[in-house]
This record gives C-alpha cells, sequence and structure tokens, in this order.
C-alpha cells in the first residue's frame, strides 16, 4: 500500500508528526493508501519556504509564470491515466465524467487562465498615477473532496500566475490527485517553496494553516460553516481571502419551457458525481399545471441512469465519499419524510458493499422545509410547484445561498428571470459554461470568483504611484 509524504521547499519528506491516516475506497470499503498527517511544525516549515520564495516568484513577467503553468497543464494531460484512476478510486465518481469534467478540464482552464492574462491589466496609469499591480503574497489553498484535483488547480493557476506562492491542502478523503499534481509542478521545475502540498487533517492542519501569521491569503473551497469559521479567523490580519462556498441551486421551468431538458438537465447534475457538486440544480420548480407530467419524467429519467461500480463503462452514478456523507444524506433524506413531503422514487441505501444510496425523488415540497433550504450533497432531487412566475423567483431566492441556477423557457424571458436571480451564474435552457466566465456565489455562496481574468484578479494587490 502506498504512503505518501508531504512536499515542502520542493523536496518530499516524511511528516514531522510521524503520523499517518487511511483514505478508503467508498466503493469497496478498502484502504487505498495512508497519507501522512503534516503538523505545527511542517505548517511553519512550508509557510516558511513559501514566504522565502516569495519575492523572486513574484518579480518574474506574468509570461515567464504561464510558462510554468503551461508545463503543469501539459503534465495533467501526460499523467491523465493515472489522475482518473485515483480519483475514481477514492472519490468514486463515475470514470467518463472523472476523465472530462475533473481532470481534462483542470488542464483546459490552466490554459484558459493563460489566454486570459492578456485581460488583466498589471500596469496602467490613471492620471498622473502609474497602477501597477503584483502578487498578495503567501496563499492558503483548502480544498474540498468533490473535485480533488480540479479545485485546486483554481487556486493554484490564478495564484501563481498572479506572482503568488502557495501552500496546498487538499481534503483527506481525496488527496493522491493532488500528490501526482506535486509531482507535476516539480518536474515544471517552478523553484524551492513556489508550491508546497501537506496532508493532514481540517481540525489539525487547516486551521493552523490559516491562522498562521505569513499566510497573507486564505483561498477555500468548501462548507459554508468552515468557511465561516475561516472568515472569523482571517480578520486579527485582515488576510484577502477567496470563498467558494455551498449550494442550493434552482432549476425553474417557465409555461411553454421544454419539461424534458428541465428535468433532465436538474437530475443529470444530481447524478454526476453522485449529487456531490456545490452547483447540483437540487430544487426543480415547475408550474402547478405541469408538476404531473414533471414527476412522471423524472422518475423515468432517474432509475434510467445506471448505479454501480463507478470503473464501469456505462455507470452514471456511483457510491458517496464516505460513511459520514453516506449517513449525512440518509438523515436528510429521514427529514423530508418527517417535514412532510412526498418520497416518489428511492431514499434507501442500496443493498450491496460501498456507501450507495438510491436515486431519490420528493415531491409536494415546501421552499421552507429543511431539504429545500439546506445543501445534501447526494442525489436528492426535490420538486416544488408554483404558480406565478413571480412566485418562482421568490422561491428561487428564498434560501441563504446564491451559487448557481438556471433557467428553462422561452429564451427572452428566461433572460428576465435570471437577471432577477440572486445567483453567481444562470443556464439558459441548454447552455453550457465555459473556461473563462467567472464562477462564484452571491450571500452565503461565497466571496470573490475563480476561473479566468477574475480569477486570477482575486489574487493580486494594487499600488497606485503618483508622480
Ligand atoms: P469541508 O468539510 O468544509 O472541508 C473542506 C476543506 O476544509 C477540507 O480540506 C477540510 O479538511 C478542511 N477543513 C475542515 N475543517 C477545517 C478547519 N476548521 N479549518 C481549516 N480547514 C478545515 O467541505 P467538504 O465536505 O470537503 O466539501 C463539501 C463542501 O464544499 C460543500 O458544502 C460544497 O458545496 C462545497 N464546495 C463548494 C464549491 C464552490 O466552488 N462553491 C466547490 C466544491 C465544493 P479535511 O477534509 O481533511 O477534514
Amino acid at each position: 500500500m502506498k504512503v505518501h509524504q508531504i512536499y515542502i521547499n520542493g523536496s518530499w519528506k516524511d511528516s514531522n508528526s510521524g503520523k499517518y491516516q487511511e483514505v478508503i475506497n467508498p466503493t469497496t470499503e478498502d484502504i487505498v493508501c495512508k497519507i501522512s498527517l503534516a503538523n505545527k511544525e511542517d505548517v511553519d516549515e512550508a509557510v516558511s519556504a513559501a514566504r522565502k520564495a516569495f519575492p523572486s516568484w513574484n518579480s518574474l513577467s506574468p509570461r515567464e509564470r504561464a510558462g510554468y503553468l503551461q508545463e503543469i497543464a501539459k503534465g495533467i494531460r501526460d499523467r491523465k491515466d493515472d489522475l482518473i484512476d485515483v480519483i475514481v478510486e477514492e472519490l468514486g465518481s463515475a470514470r467518463s465524467y472523472v476523465e472530462y469534467a475533473q481532470v481534462l478540464r483542470s488542464a483546459d482552464e490552466i490554459e484558459a487562465s493563460i489566454q486570459s492574462l492578456e485581460d488583466v491589466n498589471f500596469e496602467e496609469d490613471i492620471k498622473n498615477a502609474r497602477v501597477v499591480k503584483e502578487g498578495v503574497g503567501v496563499v492558503a489553498a483548502i480544498n474540498p473532496w468533490n473535485f480533488p484535483l480540479n479545485q485546486i488547480q483554481r487556486k493554484m493557476t490564478p495564484a501563481l500566475l498572479a506572482g503568488n506562492t502557495i501552500v496546498v491542502k487538499p481534503a483527506s478523503q481525496t488527496p493522491s490527485a493532488a500528490i501526482i499534481l506535486a509531482e507535476i509542478v516539480d518536474k515544471a521545475g517552478l523553484g524551492k517553496g513556489v508550491f508546497n502540498l501537506l496532508t493532514g487533517t481540517g481540525s489539525g492542519l487547516g486551521d493552523y494553516l490559516a491562522g498562521h501569521p505569513g499566510v497573507d491569503l486564505i483561498s477555500f473551497t468548501g462548507s459554508t460553516e468552515v468557511g465561516k469559521g475561516l472568515y472569523e479567523k482571517a480578520k486579527d490580519q485582515v488576510k484577502r481571502m477567496v470563498l467558494e462556498l455551498g449550494g442550493k441551486s434552482p432549476m425553474i421551468l417557465l409555461p411553454g419551457g421544454d419539461l424534458d431538458l428541465a428535468v433532465e438537465s436538474s437530475i443529470d447534475s444530481l447524478a454526476n458525481n453522485s449529487g456531490q457538486v456545490c452547483s447540483a440544480l437540487s430544487r426543480l420548480i415547475v408550474p402547478k399545471e405541469s408538476l404531473g407530467q414533471v414527476e412522471e419524467k423524472a422518475e423515468e429519467y432517474f432509475k434510467s441512469l445506471k448505479l454501480g461500480d463507478p470503473n464501469e463503462e456505462d455507470t452514471v452514478i456511483g457510491p458517496l465519499v464516505s460513511k459520514d456523507q453516506y449517513d449525512t444524506v440518509l438523515s436528510y433524506i429521514e427529514k423530508g419524510k418527517e417535514e412532510g413531503a412526498d418520497l416518489l422514487i428511492g431514499g434507501r441505501p442500496v443493498d450491496r458493499k460501498g456507501y450507495f444510496i438510491e436515486p431519490t425523488i420528493f415531491t409536494g415540497v415546501k421552499n421552507d422545509m429543511t431539504i429545500a433550504q439546506e445543501e445534501i450533497f447526494g442525489p436528492v432531487l426535490s420538486i416544488i410547484s408554483y404558480e406565478t412566475v413571480e412566485e418562482a423567483i421568490e422561491i428561487a431566492n428564498d434560501v441563504v445561498y446564491g451559487l448557481s441556477g438556471a433557467v428553462v423557457g422561452p429564451e427572452d424571458e428566461a433572460v428576465e428571470v435570471a437577471l432577477r436571480l440572486k445567483t453567481g451564474d444562470v443556464y439558459i435552457n441548454d447552455a453550457e459554461s465555459n473556461s473563462f466566465a467567472p464562477f462564484g456565489g452571491y450571500k452565503e455562496s461565497g466571496l470573490g470568483r475563480e476561473v479566468g481574468k477574475y480569477g486570477i484578479e482575486n489574487y493580486l494587490e494594487i499600488k497606485s504611484i503618483f508622480r
């Protein structure tokens, strides 16, 4: 079994703690590997290495830094199969989804960020001021388990392009993609201390790293609860922050809209990654008169998607990432039943090894129910009906989150509705995202934006020189 080390100042080493933690395969419940549990001494070393590396990395031109990132994108493509293997093994997400949405997307987004450098003004004149932008300093990048490579990429790429150095902490459940990424970065030869990787727990390592006086910016993706704790931690030093937090995103079907498209898009977002996606369209908001038809289509479509071993070619829905996540999802399903939602299909564990839960649909859901307000992070859909479009918009906005949204209907009307949604993005009909436009949330879904030029701008300090 593999036992992973940590990567500090350009070298792999054992943690000063001498302790390890097992990583579990959620499909088989077998132990996959062990990670080192980095301790405070390791954090001090990594932050100090990153501080030392900052001046020379920050003094390179953005184009020079881009050359290294281009090498990393190439490295990801070269090690594509290794990355897919470890993500499927540790996360349980279906292989085909992991290939395009997790691994190849990471390389595409690096290349898009490099192109986006052209849109970032590192220097400009405003009357008698020369305005210059530079890296903030040392970035602590703390990551969730659901996109174990691309969430790190979405911090690493803009942080490094902007001139910062970085200490990365992956989630403990899915660390191996980050280990491979560190090997790729090492080969790209960025220089000692520019990129450092520490594995370990959130409470033991993440918390100390975020509060470290040598860290200038905390970039966190994860739950809103932990994000709020880090916000509190950042305040003493007024540390810069980028927060990508939870969501409870709506899909609104307008009268006259394509019912099949609305249902399928919503359910696809709950089947991919077994619904463990921050922007999943978990509330399907539909006209009252279409409710029967929506229920029929949703039941038929969700049941048609194959649940099983994520390595099998036609599998769409795999297990949940861990026993904890499995228990959490089951407890939300119980809550939905207790609060009076109608269980249309699913709701039970699947009778096999691994953390599998049946695709689940609740209908007759009221927006104040727990299952409509809180992020479940599993294959669970809530169908909510409305009488007027005004009411649909009110329901969509009536949550603490504001990450993503979708509207299916006649295009002009759908755009009018999109403009009134309090969410960081909105998909109209069958539109797809791209690797240049910003991603991030309104309200308690976060602070700042990732991807493209907006992603880079989060990691820049701005100085006016008057003369
Ligand atoms: P989480 O429990 O908040 O953990 C995220 C990371 O924070 C992990 O590396 C975790 O370490 C670490 N952590 C936990 N407690 C910490 C503390 N007190 N101080 C510092 N770090 C700490 O979230 P998760 O369960 O991994 O991920 C799911 C959540 O991420 C969902 O809410 C989802 O919506 C959100 N998410 C948001 C986006 C977005 O772009 N908006 C994207 C993906 C996911 P350990 O894992 O080692 O404990």
